[in-house]
């Protein structure tokens, strides 16, 4: 089957017309993964599985399901393997929970099957979704489908390269500190990080659980807010779970903001650009690719303010002191008794604890559990964890100050386009630094966005990110939408092929 449906409408008005079958479709996405197997992107397929859900979802559509009641209805998706699943592994990139099966559905995974989706397979991701290249996989490396020497961005890089190259029309991640909106903008793609407490976290392999969020990867804003608006929701197994009445994202899509026009869809939107985010750390090819945006932005209406994050360079060590200390409370669980992996040979409990995770876990997971450890324990808690939640809490706040003056943020997601393959692997610390643009917003639990605004340096993509208020995820996609109207960045696909 010839299949030129690039975006989420296409693939309902097939289904609903007929003009295509789920299985059909399932099919095509599955041909093109085993095609693509160069790119890394998936760890686990199973067609038997994929089948049986589109064929199910055929059966739903023969009864008259689909169109505007059931828009998911059919249509194929990835899942990063950090989501829980009965008929797929569970590894988190790990080789701790390599070949393992959950008894149980992530609730994202739960939620996006009864909307009628049916799940393509898992994607590689950086190891317990600790890493921005997805070179931390025990599954190895993710290729960027743009570029096959270039990384795909982290930790959500399967699912990521999963869109870009066509494997699958959309797919889930998750953001702990830009791992849905950094490979989104590598991989020239859409994606949403929520609020904190939005989408559930029942069934998410922890990392660290103050920052964790899922989230959707898309071509367009649209398919994001349609993604979005089935797996986000109240869940009373996720402590931290907002009770709020569900959202339709798709709602205030393709109209004007409140007074605004047809013509000038944006009118009075007050955009802030904070100061820290256009320093000298931006590379030149992603500076000029987000000032054109801005300038589309303002030609529909929109307004430039400038404003102040002044914290922006501490959410640096903040967050690599947070996410570590829980990183090491979420991973104590991985003992070689419970789940996963055990060491084969050992002399006692001691020494079979030490070898499973010596041998279990990755270079950069023991790098932060010997980190988060460090800062939880006696004599330095209050010099590095209590100091930096202070800091985290200021992070927040500085953020409510320019909202006071703004709608919305605007900034750039990552200071580079894509990198090289092994570029940055050796270097931890220049690694962490290439997340300054994202970590604050995720210490702050803001929502933050990833939208395709041209290309850089050896033609790679570059993101925009767009910052919103707590549960402004509607506005923040309704102006996605409104650029992507006038803009063709998102719907550019990789040339040559893989
Ligand atoms: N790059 C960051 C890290 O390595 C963020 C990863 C994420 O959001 N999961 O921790």
């Amino acid at each position: 089957m010839e299949l030129s449906l690039t975006d989420l409408q296409d693939l309902r008005t097939a289904l609903d017309t007929k003009r295509v079958s789920s299985v059909e479709l399932a099919q095509h996405y599955l041909a093109r993964i085993d095609a693509a197997r160069a790119l890394n992107a998936f760890v686990d397929v199973s067609p038997e599985a994929t089948l049986a859900q589109a064929r199910a979802a055929d059966a739903r559509l023969a009864r008259g399901e689909g169109g505007a009641t059931a828009p998911l209805l059919g249509i194929p998706l990835a899942h990063k393997d950090v989501f829980v699943t009965r008929e797929w592994v569970s590894t988190a990139g790990s080789r701790m929970l390599a070949g393992y099966r959950s008894p149980f559905d992530a609730a994202v995974v739960e939620r996006l099957a009864e909307a009628g989706m049916v799940c393509l397979g898992k994607t590689n991701m950086d190891e317990f979704a600790m890493g921005s290249s997805n070179e931390n996989s025990h599954f190895g490396p993710v290729k960027n489908p743009w570029d096959l020497s270039a990384v795909p961005g982290g930790s959500s890089g399967g699912s990521a390269a999963a869109v870009a190259g066509g494997l699958a029309p959309v797919a889930t991640g998750t953001d702990t500190g830009g791992s849905i909106r950094q490979p989104a903008a590598f991989c020239g793609l859409t994606g949403i990080k929520p609020t904190y407490g939005n989408v559930s976290r029942y069934g998410m392999i922890a990392f660290a659980s103050s920052l964790d969020q899922g989230g959707p990867l898309g071509r367009s804003a649209a398919d994001c807010a349609q993604l979005l608006s089935a797996m986000a929701g109240f869940d009373k197994r996720d402590s931290t779970s907002l009770e709020r009445p569900a959202e339709n994202y798709m709602r205030q899509l393709g109209q004007p903001l409140p007074g605004a026009s047809a013509a000038q869809p944006l009118a009075g939107l007050r955009v802030g650009l904070p100061r820290e985010y256009f320093g000298d750390g931006l590379a030149d090819d992603v500076r000029t690719a987000i000032e054109n945006a801005l300038q589309t932005l303002e030609s529909l209406g929109a307004v430039r303010v400038e404003i102040s994050l002044p914290k922006t360079e501490l959410s640096i060590p903040v967050y690599y002191v947070i996410a570590p200390a829980e990183a090491s409370s979420n991973l104590s669980r991985f003992d070689g008794v419970r789940y996963g992996h055990r060491a084969a040979q050992y002399a006692d409990l001691l020494d079979m604890y030490k070898k499973t995770r010596a041998e279990g876990f990755g270079a950069e997971v023991k790098r932060r559990i010997l980190v988060g450890t460090y800062v939880l324990s006696h004599g330095y808690y209050d010099a590095y964890y209590l100091q930096a939640q202070r800091i985290r809490r200021l992070i927040a706040q500085d953020f409510q100050d320019a909202f006071a003056q703004c709608d919305l943020i605007i900034g750039p997601v990552a200071p580079s386009v894509a990198w090289n393959l092994g570029e940055k692997s050796d270097d931890p610390l220049k690694m962490y630094l290439a997340d300054i643009y994202t970590l604050s917003v995720s210490l702050a639990g803001l929502p933050g966005m990833s939208v395709p605004v041209g290309f850089g340096q050896a033609q790679r993509p570059v993101g925009m990110q767009i910052i919103g208020n707590y549960f402004d995820e509607a506005r923040m996609l309704q102006v996605a939408h409104a650029f992507q109207q006038v803009t063709d960045w998102h719907r550019r696909q990789p040339q040559g092929g893989v």
